[in-house]
């Protein structure tokens, strides 16, 4: 079978590989698509992403779905022929975190495509078979693949309360910034309002979502009771802190620089609740009857679709094209 293979910073190979052998709580997948996360990219460019590092050839690809074509001797051999979203971490079950249910921080999960263990860029993977949600029907290839990012919104909405008369910024109009706009909006926020300098990736919000540039944003003047930053960069984090009224909270979805000067007096004085988001616990059922539902369109925000043997072009795109949104690799 074919993979693309990331060797080191910028080196991408299609190899032929040994199709994996399925474990007994297992199913081996043939992928049908796989997403471009900007976590990929920073493995492809950096060789690292957060504290992940890339120690020897890896397959990325953490965001993806399947057709089930093979089970274990575990397995019931019924759910051959189904397709899947698949959930790319497994946790241990046993950590402190696993048993008060908190499995997001659970320290020896075992998440694939992260540069530690192979992820879905190749034509087959095996992956444990609780970890593989059947869709229905109307839920896209490619929109079952994108069941991890949407999941990440999920979570991220979650970790603030969010109601009606509640005014929200999203800083970043990256996919995830999309979701998270979608969600709050879904919420019964009074507005909801998506800043990112580029307009290209503005388009993509519609109705009732209102967008705006950074600058006109701090034109507006408004004040908003939750913020989420998805953006990752350091001005949008200080843009969306500026942005809070008194005793609102902000969100920090996007994974940026690991150190930055805050501005402590906004903070201390404004009674302001600050709070990290990381992946998500439980989310995959509710996110695919969401997607089943039309509750929200993953499929519009897919800008680019390339095949296997372009995986290192599909990895670069939102460097090489401005109205690049959301790349997927289709097998
Ligand atoms: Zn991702
Ligand atoms: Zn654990």
């Amino acid at each position: 079978m074919r993979a693309a293979v990331l060797h080191g910073i910028g080196d991408l190979r299609i190899e032929d590989r040994t199709r994996p052998a399925v474990g007994a709580s297992e199913v081996l997948l043939q992928v049908m698509v796989v997403g471009v996360c900007g976590s990929d990219l920073h493995f492809y460019e950096e060789g690292r992403s957060g504290s992940a590092v890339v120690a020897g050839p890896t397959v990325l690809g953490h965001e993806f779905s399947g057709r089930i074509i093979g089970v274990g001797t575990g397995v019931p051999t019924s759910r051959i022929g189904e397709r899947v979203a698949v959930e790319p971490g497994t946790p241990c079950g046993s950590c402190q975190a696993c048993t008060v249910d908190a499995y997001n921080h659970c320290e020896r999960i075992r998440f694939v495509g992260a540069a530690t263990i192979d992820g879905a860029m190749q034509e087959y993977i095996t992956v444990p078979a609780g970890s593989a949600y059947p869709v229905p029907a109307p839920v896209s290839d490619a929109a079952a693949a994108m069941i991890e990012p949407l999941s990440v919104a999920v979570h991220a909405v979650g970790r603030a309360p969010i109601g009606p008369a509640q005014h929200v910024l999203v800083s970043g109009a990256g996919p995830i910034g999309h979701l998270v706009a979608q969600l709050a909006h879904r919420r019964g926020a009074a507005s909801v309002w998506l800043v990112d300098p580029n307009r290209d990736r503005l388009a993509h919000a519609h109705d009732p979502i209102r967008i705006a540039t950074p600058d006109e944003w701090a034109a507006g003047g408004r004040r908003v009771d939750v913020a989420f930053e998805c953006s990752g960069s350091p001005n949008g984090l200080t843009a969306a802190l500026t942005s809070l009224r008194y005793e609102a909270s902000l969100v920090i979805v996007g994974v940026g620089p690991r150190t930055l000067e805050l501005p402590m007096d906004a903070i201390q004085e404004g009674e302001l609740t600050i709070t990290g988001s990381h992946r998500y616990r439980h989310t995959w059922p509710e996110a695919i009857q969401m997607v089943a539902r039309a509750d929200v369109d993953l499929d519009a925000l897919i800008t680019h679709t390339f095949p296997l043997d372009d995986a290192a072009a599909a990895l670069r795109v939102t460097r090489t094209e401005n109205a690049a949104l959301k790349a997927v690799i289709r097998l």
